[in-house]
């Protein structure tokens, strides 16, 4: 079990002690790289939840001594990086979407992978424990926990706050004790408008776009996952199919989403609908977009998206970035 008060202190030590100059390396010799790995090595505090044997997205540090549930808030690397087949430490315990992409794309063992149905209770070693919708990429929950001495805590791993949060029952008729609140963008300075009006936005752009240009490619540059909201979105309003390359057609046909399943295609001649790596999106591309360049961002995007998409380059007319922040926090 983690206590609150002592975790904290004892992780703060374990973070800043030893001192450097009295480290000494497997060679002999103190060294800062020898430090920050062991350093890098140690859980901090607020990835254990106090009271219980329980850890959120903390698998990067091997085993954790006295843990014995390993939650999952969401797919996004910076979240399960350390798992892979050969995870050994622990059960984990993730929404039933995460837990298939744990298992299809991570091969993690599946005697390990526990699903957890969302907005229903679980009691885990004693603890009532309830995934909610984190309004984030497509699997993502916010994690409550309940201990039996009635203290409330809510990890909200990444989530873009909503309207709807606010109704959540186990929200509203439960103080949190304790809130673990990872975002991004805690500032006041950011205000985003609402996924609905971001999409409504994305959808009018591109329908503009294509009344001025018919033959325009639409492309959305999208990491693993987090995107599919943007281009189901584009594919519903226009009314025509999404094309992705295998490996990601496989990651959203797991997702189970007769919708997004039945709008997929194979082959990139088919739609005017793309949706490509970020990585496809080069550099050069963005100065182009950020420069205001419409004829040197249309020739390097003939040269480098159409090569890596294989379709004709007469079918790219232009390229507009919406300018609407599309992220998912
Ligand atoms: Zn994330």
């Amino acid at each position: 079990m983690w206590g609150l008060k002592s975790n904290s202190e004892s992780e703060a030590n374990c973070l800043f002690s030893p001192p450097m100059k009295k480290l000494k390396a497997s060679n002999g010799k103190s060294t800062a790289t020898h430090l920050k790995k062991i350093v890098d090595r140690s859980c901090p505090f607020y990835k254990k939840i106090p009271g219980t044997p329980f850890t959120v997205d903390a698998f990067r540090y091997g085993s954790i001594k006295g843990c014995s549930a390993y939650f999952l808030t969401h797919f996004h690397y910076d979240h399960y990086g350390g798992l892979g087949k050969r995870w050994s430490h622990g059960p984990i315990y993730c929404s039933p979407l995460t837990a298939r992409l744990v298992r299809m794309c991570l091969l993690v063992n599946p005697s390990y992978i526990h699903p957890l149905e969302l907005n229903t209770e679980h009691v885990i070693d004693g603890v009532k424990v309830t995934l909610l919708e984190a309004n984030h990429c497509p699997g993502a929950a916010l994690i409550h926990f309940r201990l039996q001495d009635g203290q409330c805590y809510l990890h909200t791993g990444d989530f873009r706050a909503s309207r709807l949060m606010q109704s959540y029952p186990l929200l509203v008729n439960h103080r949190v004790n304790v809130l673990y609140l990872d975002t991004t963008y805690c500032n006041p300075k950011y205000k985003f408008p609402s996924k609905e009006d971001v999409l409504n936005y994305v959808v009018r752009v591109t329908k503009n776009c294509l009344k001025k240009q018919p033959k325009t490619l639409v492309v959305v540059g999208a990491y693993s996952i987090g995107k599919e909201s943007v281009f189901l979105a584009i594919s519903k309003a226009l009314g025509v199919k999404i094309y992705a390359n295998a490996s990601r057609r496989r990651v959203l046909q797991s997702f189970d989403w007769p919708e997004l399943s039945g709008n997929l295609c194979t082959q990139g001649n088919d739609t005017l609908l793309h949706v490509l790596p970020m990585s496809s999106l080069k550099f050069e591309i963005y100065s182009l977009l950020f420069s205001q360049d419409p004829e040197g961002l249309l020739e390097a995007l003939r040269k480098s998206v159409c090569s890596s998409i294989g379709i004709s380059a007469n079918r790219l007319d232009l390229l507009r970035d919406c300018g609407q922040p599309t992220g998912s926090h």
